[in-house]
């Protein structure tokens, strides 16, 4: 590899983002922070600017603005705050990879920005294709824009589909690890807390994400994904329940065979494949041992118990903004 990756992190303080930047330490000769986004934590933010020297840090919360301003005063760095500057630093910034880590919609309009100044992105943010899809689908086109997806099962996907460009998709098998309720019924789910809604059994990750996890609408959220980013129809999407969170998804081809991506759970792997695509740089990461595998396990997820899974097939079927 020649040219260092120049990497614009949106939401650089959160689960991705920090997962992202631990990547970024390990591979200075490989990458440049270009952006660092928050939406309040300043501090972080301001630790982060000063280690990695970034030419642009924005806080969304604008209270924070002086704070972080007069803390990376010495070094040069233009500091700015406000939702809008998070979308506007993508005309300024010469990154040529953005990744969306951000929550909710608020990822939507800095990733049109990115894409509008046809940056490669690397989309962390599902939501945007939940909310979206038809839309961004159109501005990558007509951008030549790429999307490499960062979701764990859409990585899985995107790299089973390398080298079958000219093969026909029968259907993609989303796997999900069924959250910390599997097995429960509605009754049994009445008295749930919080706290035991925000452990899920093999993944740590953002608070909202690890609530949609444990409701199921993560996975929803994610077959809405899947149809975007590989221009699929509904029934060709299934979901299937793999505990061990080993398999990340499969894809059926026209001839019945199945390709599936395996590793450890571990968003760094999805995150630096997204960054080097369509290289593979070696990691040090803790490799999948299948002599410490006892077994691979699948079921059917329980559509009537988790029924945001049901009600995102019903989004996605009647289409229009019922589901982008
Ligand atoms: P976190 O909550 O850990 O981090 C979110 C980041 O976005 C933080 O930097 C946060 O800033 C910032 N942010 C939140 N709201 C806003 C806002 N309104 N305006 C500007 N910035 C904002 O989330 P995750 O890292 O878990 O998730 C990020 C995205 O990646 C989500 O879309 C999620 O679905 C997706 N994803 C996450 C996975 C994971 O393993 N975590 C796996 C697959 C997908 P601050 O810290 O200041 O609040
Ligand atoms: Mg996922």
């Amino acid at each position: 590899m020649t040219q260092k990756k120049k990497i614009a992190i949106l939401g650089s303080t959160g689960s991705i983002g920090t997962q992202a930047l631990d990547i970024a330490r390990s591979n200075p000769d490989k990458i440049e922070i270009e952006v660092l986004t928050a939406n309040s934590n300043a501090e972080l933010l301001i630790s982060q600017a000063k280690e990695f020297n970034p030419s642009h840090v924005v806080i969304a919360d604008e209270n924070k603005y002086q704070t972080v301003k007069d803390a990376l005063a010495e070094f040069d760095i233009k500091v700015f705050a406000g939702s809008q500057s998070i979308a506007d630093v993508m005309d300024i910034t010469s990154a040529d990879t953005v990744l969306t880590a951000m929550v909710g919609y608020s990822g939507l309009q800095p990733t049109i920005k990115a894409i509008q100044n046809k940056k490669r992105i690397a989309l962390a943010n599902k939501e945007t294709l939940v909310v979206a899809g038809e839309l961004i689908t159109k501005l990558c086109e007509e951008n030549h824009v790429e999307i490499i997806p960062v979701d764990s099962e859409h990585s899985a996907i995107f790299q089973c589909l390398v080298g079958e460009n000219l093969n026909a998709i029968d259907k993609v098998i989303l796997t999900a690890s069924g959250g910390p309720f599997k097995g429960k019924k509605r009754e049994e789910l009445l008295e749930i807390t919080k706290l035991q809604a925000l452990k899920h059994p093999n993944w740590n990750m953002g608070a909202k994400i690890t609530i949609d996890s444990a409701t199921l609408m993560n996975k929803g959220f994610e077959v809405i994904e899947a149809k975007w980013l590989f221009g699929l129809k509904p029934e060709q999407i299934d979901v299937v329940v793999h505990p061990q969170s080993i398999i990340h998804s499969m894809i059926e081809f026209n001839d019945g065979s199945i390709k599936a991506q395996m590793g450890l759970p571990d968003m760094k792997l999805p995150i630096h494949y997204a960054f080097f695509f369509p290289e593979r740089i070696k990691t040090d990461f803790k490799r999948l041992s299948f002599s410490e595998v006892n077994s691979l396990t699948f079921e059917k997820p329980d559509m009537e118990t988790f029924r945001n899974l049901t009600l995102a097939y019903e989004a996605m079927h009647k289409g229009g903004n019922m589901a982008y």
